[in-house]
């Protein structure tokens, strides 16, 4: 809990316990969609609606204390904002996002000498893929 108040403290955000909850169910699964995180919130939070927890994903978003993910063919994901930078890895037999780290200078490189004057200020590299998981119970079933 403490990390989580930390994160809060750096922004004018009050740290309900609502936010709190959420920044929590973040960090526990590293990449989450916003209904897993109502679900999983609605045991301790009977009262809590969808719509606060997606107002409070909103808020947390435009404060950067959280990342969406927008994932083809799948809800979207956040993560905790302030990581080491990295590009994801998603299974698209299971859903799952895995973190992979890559250099992207050499993209960057490219962008900048095809674009002149563009200034890129963001890059999010999206791999898609069978998982090392799948892979085996695929072999397995075979
Ligand atoms: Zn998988
Ligand atoms: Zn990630």
């Amino acid at each position: 809990m403490e990390k989580v108040k930390k994160l809060l403290e750096n922004t004018a955000l009050k740290a309900t316990p609502q936010r709190l909850s959420i920044l929590k169910e973040i960090i526990k699964s590293g990449h989450i969609d916003l209904d897993s995180i109502y679900k999983n919130l609605s045991k301790s939070f009977p009262s809590m609606s969808l719509a606060t927890v997606y107002k409070n994903i909103h808020t947390l978003k435009k404060h950067h204390l959280i990342k969406e993910l927008s994932i083809e063919n799948e809800k979207s994901k956040y993560e905790i904002a302030a990581q080491k930078e990295h590009s994801h890895f998603v299974c698209t037999q299971c859903g799952s996002v895995i973190d992979v780290e890559v250099d992207k200078k050499d993209l960057l490189a490219q962008v900048e000498n095809n674009a002149n004057n563009f200034d890129v200020q963001s890059c999010d590299v999206y791999f898609y893929g069978v998982c090392e998981k799948c892979k085996n119970s695929a072999k397995r079933s075979n």
